[in-house]
């Protein structure tokens, strides 16, 4: 795939990937053209190359087309006034493309384990003068703190029970989490890769919620990501 994607610039890496049915929704290219994926990558020669690369912390920016899978599945619980938590947000970049998706009036938050982490995440968002206006509007708001537990946003009800709109996990975990099932709203979606029970391989699983409160599970494709851990001592 990276081989077809890749391109010298944002709009060439982002037109390849819907050239190639990777990206299939006009608000998604519009959204992921509109965030320069350079700001969020270690280096600039590398940006627009499909392929994961390393932000230290033993974390990754995914690969393009797995940012593009994860917004095209998530897609329909990303609108004006949604709320999207983003477990993992490492370089940020995600988090910048789905405060894009939700306007006006979304928010976004991301969560990282990783002090540096959620620092890096704020400073690249922090590179482009619509990145700090989506900071200091609380648009987008990056914090500290374990997202197997998911994050209980200011104003939400005690537990953060069924509040966010869409959440994205952006690191295996051990198990579709309860919490984060709590935490989703009626109805709701959930991208999570969770490893199977061998611990060799992982798949991406969307998780619904209904609007009665009916919670169903679809395993969609197999991907290889960094785990969801307790942080590194
Ligand atoms: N979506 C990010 C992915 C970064 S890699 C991007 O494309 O840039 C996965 C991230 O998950 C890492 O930054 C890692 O620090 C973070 N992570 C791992 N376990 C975590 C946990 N329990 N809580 C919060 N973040 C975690």
């Amino acid at each position: 795939m990276a081989w077809r994607c890749s391109g010298a610039s944002n709009r060439e890496l982002v037109e390849n990937l819907f050239q190639n049915g990777l990206i299939e929704s006009p608000r998604v290219k519009g959204a992921m053209l509109s965030v320069d994926r350079a700001h969020f990558c270690p280096s600039p020669n590398t940006a627009y190359l499909d392929t994961p690369q390393s932000i230290g912390h033993s974390a990754t920016i995914s690969a393009p087309h797995m940012h593009a899978s994860a917004l095209e599945s998530l897609l329909p619980y990303l609108n004006a006034g949604s709320r999207v938590l983003d477990i993992g947000s490492g370089s940020g970049y995600l988090t910048a493309v789905l405060a894009e998706l939700v306007q006006p009036g979304g928010r976004v938050v991301g969560v990282e384990h990783i002090r540096e982490l959620k620092e890096l995440g704020e400073r690249n968002l922090g590179r482009s003068q619509r990145g700090r206006e989506l900071l200091s509007d609380g648009t987008v708001e990056f914090v500290v703190g374990d997202g197997r537990r998911g994050w209980v946003d200011r104003g939400a009800p005690e537990g953060g029970k069924e509040y966010w709109d869409a959440i994205h996990v952006g690191a295996a975990a051990g198990e579709v989490h309860g919490g984060l099932v709590e935490q989703l709203r009626r109805p709701g979606r959930m991208f999570i890769p969770v490893e199977d029970t061998s611990g060799l391989d992982q798949y991406i699983w969307l998780v619904d919620k209904d609007k009665e409160g009916n919670v169903n599970k679809k395993k969609l494709y197999g991907v290889r990501y960094v785990p969801l851990t307790d942080p590194p001592r």
